[in-house]
């Protein structure tokens, strides 16, 4: 019986970690045996009880007295994983960081988290950006215009893209590091999103599926990456859900993005800082 069945993640595998990964925060340490093909959920406790763990050479009972021991799901202990662990530089250690910011052109402080791209891969300049489609007085969706592009959405010639947002975990931290991009939507599915849309409801299928749209050249080839658009309450952007896949984004998305590498991309995208 090494299966749990969780809330968030449904039939999961069976992990143990003591009970302060369990508790609210980020940033507690992530100490175990190094993951193994036979075990790739072993046992994990925090900084603090691997201080008691050292005193005691090892899990003792003595030490053990210490340590309160937690039953979760693999799902929420790879989560425990990417809030504890603490990486080499730390988000906090971005704090002072200085960055002209390309919307409002003031000067901000501290991390960057928020990247994203006004347009599909697909679009041209040369397009004319046109009107989203309307709502006829009949209450049918006015669907002659076949591209256009605003804010939320876009289609090319008949084929149909959604903004959204996909959501990386940052090591250590309770934040997420966000790419704004475009995924593909089938037009039923594009229909009921604008439908929904006009009408302050949600659509009713709740995540949609979708190929990436966008490219970053943080990354190799990411057009056609699968993924599903997350539907959000009326007036927010759909998350986007990578497919597990060893591509770097679908990789960063499940095993979360080190402070180190978002350092790296604001340099890369932001004017210099002064020193
Ligand atoms: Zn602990
Ligand atoms: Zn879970
Ligand atoms: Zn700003």
């Amino acid at each position: 019986m090494s299966k749990i069945i969780c809330a968030s993640h449904g039939e999961a595998d069976k992990a143990y970690v003591c009970s302060h990964l369990v508790a609210e925060g980020a940033g507690f340490g992530f100490n175990r045996k190094k993951p193994s093909r036979r075990n790739p959920f072993p046992d994990a406790w925090c900084d603090n009880c691997e201080i008691v763990r050292a005193a005691h050479q090892g899990w003792t009972e003595e030490s053990e007295k210490f340590l309160e021991i937690k039953l979760v799901c693999s799902g929420c202990y790879e989560r425990m994983r990417i809030l504890h662990t603490r990486p080499t530089v730390t988000l906090d250690d971005l704090a002072m960081l200085r960055w002209k910011c390309s919307s409002c052109e003031e000067w901000h402080t501290g991390p960057c988290l928020d990247f994203s791209h006004d347009a599909p891969h697909y679009w041209k300049t040369t397009y004319d950006r046109g009107f989203r489609w309307g709502m006829l007085p009949s209450g049918n969706l006015d669907t002659s215009a076949s591209t256009f592009l605003d804010e939320d959405y876009c289609t090319i010639e008949g084929d149909h893209f959604v903004r959204g947002i996909i959501h990386l975990p940052i090591l250590g931290a309770a934040e997420t590091f966000r790419w704004g991009v475009w995924g593909s939507l089938n037009r039923a599915n594009f229909e009921a999103l604008l439908r929904a849309e006009e009408q302050h409801t949600s659509p009713e299928v709740g995540e949609m599926f979708s190929w990436l749209s966008s490219s970053l050249p943080e990354y190799p080839d990411m057009l056609n990456l699968k993924m599903w658009a997350v539907i959000q309450e009326p007036g927010t952007r759909p998350s986007f859900r990578l497919e597990p896949s060893d591509h770097p984004l679908a990789r960063e998305f499940h095993e979360g993005i080190t402070p180190e590498r978002v350092k790296k991309i604001m340099f890369r995208r932001l004017p210099a800082q002064p020193a």
